[in-house]
């Protein structure tokens, strides 16, 4: 039956699925509407910033747009204030973390080859140690 559909109405289909598959099961989005628990250290009405629940460094936060973006790759022109703004408390909290000295790391995986396994967007602030480098 949905093979006799035109493709654009299966992508659609495809798409409003997924969007409903991920904002009623994205863990992140639990995490941002206290649905689900973590260790949260900033909040305001555009982000949420809690610590990561495998640190791979001795400060690993995760700050998250509080609406439902995938990835890099579905921000929008008018996210562009919300991207800005994932980058300035980022900053503020390497400052209260007293890690913005030593110096950290930043990390937006996107999509597979980067190995992002959760497909809400969030920005890694990692630091607290010497990091090898180069990445990748
Ligand atoms: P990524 O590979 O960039 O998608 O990273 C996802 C990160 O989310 C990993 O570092 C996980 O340890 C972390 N993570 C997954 N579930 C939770 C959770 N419930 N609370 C906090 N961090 C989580
Ligand atoms: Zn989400």
């Amino acid at each position: 039956m949905v093979q006799f559909l035109p493709a654009f109405l299966r992508r659609l289909i495809t798409l409003l699925l997924r969007v409903y598959y991920n904002m009623s099961n994205c863990i992140f989005c639990k995490i941002v509407n206290n649905e689900a628990n973590a260790t949260i250290v900033y909040r305001d009405e555009q982000v949420t910033a809690f610590r990561d629940i495998h640190p791979a460094a001795p400060t690993h936060i995760l700050i998250v747009p509080n609406k439902h973006i995938e990835s890099v790759n579905s921000l929008e022109v008018e996210d562009e204030a919300l991207a800005g703004h994932l980058f300035s408390v980022a900053s503020q909290l390497a400052a209260q973390e007293e890690i913005a000295e030593g110096g950290y790391r930043l990390i937006v995986n996107t999509g597979p080859n980067a190995g992002q396994m959760i497909f809400h967007l969030h920005l890694h602030l990692l630091g607290g140690g010497y990091m090898r480098h180069p990445m990748g």
